[in-house]
């Protein structure tokens, strides 16, 4: 069982009565009715690529382990209605390969797609690197089959762009964490193809540039833009340091850079106006230097640069992390001041911020001092947390992005949600599942 009960960033390990992996949706509501009867708690899991511990159990050894898995039929797809209907342990590479086969585009992207799959991405509402021209899993969805508590399988499938028809049960359960029901399949939202694509990174001066670039390739691209990710220059260093291969794209270094990716229409129409817009931000002075992809291959090691950013800080050591969002307008004034507040706290520990500053949510990461005893900087991660999420609520933000909640961050939701939601919150649960059999311990 060991795969199914520790997770990526080995921070939760739990203990299962068994792992169960039904086969399809009419299993997976009849295990529910079981369990809802004896009193047995589930918890569902995708990929098991979660950052909060929201698929893992207890340490109890009670709990069931419902690996959704083998549902991974892919069961429509119709272009015409720009709409594909998948079971919900289809994984996300999977997805867009469906997606692809029928000429059309399915836009969500993140760094584990090759093993995460669509329940999980719906249920934790995922994120990534394309929600500034599409939207987050949640506006990517246009319906779900989902399993009761009790054992009653609900389904809002369909196809339709309109459909004004009371509450959005759909909405209801995606971000909700398995603990509401347990999705089993969902029809999704097909796009077009773009038909070219530009990736640029540029070297900036600061925050500051980052933003007024941010500004200015949205009015040149428009709807083109397609992700916007800012990092820092020694988080750059440490993915030069510890990944093989990495090579500065830029010829001298610059405390801050942007890496843009545009989409165009017609062929050849990205690398247009990417083009033009550098050249434009240069002159501006948003930028001090740039680079554009010449080929693939170019544009996919910038995208590692940046997506390797994650595992370059775990090789250089502890790092204590948060998936934070404020205001786009804030981000600058955001970051000068936390680097302000950690320096005074921790004098040596090294702020590595990096995202997707297009939607407004950085990884605020902060990785431990030089030398010092990785054990003993976690020990902080409270103390860290507390600095970081309290500025977080001073600029109107979010304490979870687009990770979510799970166990990680459970104990800090009454900080962020007012008493009234709070309380609407838990008489959804109570109603949904009123023996509170659905991954119990988690988010609320
Ligand atoms: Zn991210």
């Amino acid at each position: 069982m060991d795969a199914f009960l520790s997770e990526p960033r080995d921070l939760y390990h739990g203990r299962a009565l068994a792992v169960v992996k039904p086969s399809d949706a009419a299993q997976v509501a009849r295990l529910l009715a079981l369990c809802n009867e004896q009193g047995v708690a589930v918890v569902p899991q995708g990929g098991n690529t979660g950052l909060v511990g929201g698929q893992t159990p207890d340490a109890s050894g009670c709990q069931i382990l419902l690996s959704l898995q083998r549902l991974d039929r892919v069961r429509e797809v119709d272009p015409a209605s720009d709409a594909m209907t998948l079971e919900a342990g289809v994984t996300l590479a999977r997805a867009q390969d469906v997606a692809e086969s029928v000429d059309r585009y399915f836009p969500l992207s993140l760094a584990s797609e090759g093993s995460c799959t669509i329940g999980g991405n719906l249920a934790t509402n995922a994120g990534g690197v394309h929600v500034l021209a599409y939207g987050a899993a949640r506006d990517l969805v246009l319906g779900l089959e989902v399993a009761l508590a009790d054992g009653r399988l609900l389904s809002t499938l369909g196809k339709l762009r309109k459909d004004n028809t009371g509450y959005n049960l759909t909405q209801l359960f995606v971000g909700s964490e398995g603990t509401l029901g347990v999705i089993t399949a969902a029809t999704l939202k097909l796009f077009p193809h773009p038909r070219s694509r530009a990736v640029a990174f540029l070297g900036l001066d600061d925050p500051g540039k980052a933003l007024a670039l941010l500004n200015f390739v949205k009015d040149h691209a428009g709807p083109g833009l397609q992700a916007f990710e800012l990092m820092s220059r020694i988080g750059l260093e440490l993915v030069l340091r510890h990944i093989p291969g990495a090579r500065d794209p830029l010829d001298a270094p610059h405390p801050w850079y942007a890496l843009i990716e545009i989409a165009g229409f017609s062929e050849g129409e990205a690398e247009r106006v990417v083009a033009a817009t550098l050249t434009e931000a240069l002159d501006a002075g948003h930028a001090r230097d740039a680079m554009l992809a010449q080929s693939l291959d170019q544009a996919a090691a910038l995208w590692r640069l940046r997506e390797s950013m994650s595992e370059a800080q775990k090789r250089e050591g502890g790092s204590i992390k948060h998936d934070i969002s404020v205001p786009i307008e804030r981000i600058p004034a955001f970051l000068e001041e936390a680097g302000r507040r950690i320096a005074a706290h921790f004098p040596q520990a090294r702020p590595i911020p990096f995202g997707h500053m297009g939607d407004g949510n950085l990884h605020y990461n902060v990785s431990q001092p030089p030398g010092a005893e990785k054990a003993a900087f976690l020990a902080q991660w409270d103390e860290m947390n507390e600095i970081v999420h309290g500025l977080v609520a001073e600029y109107d933000g979010s304490i979870s992005a687009e990770h979510g909640i799970g166990q990680l961050k459970r104990d800090l939701l009454a900080r962020v949600k007012t008493p009234v939601a709070l309380d609407v919150m838990r008489a959804l649960k109570q109603t949904l599942d009123p023996r509170g059999v659905l991954n119990p311990g988690k988010l609320l």
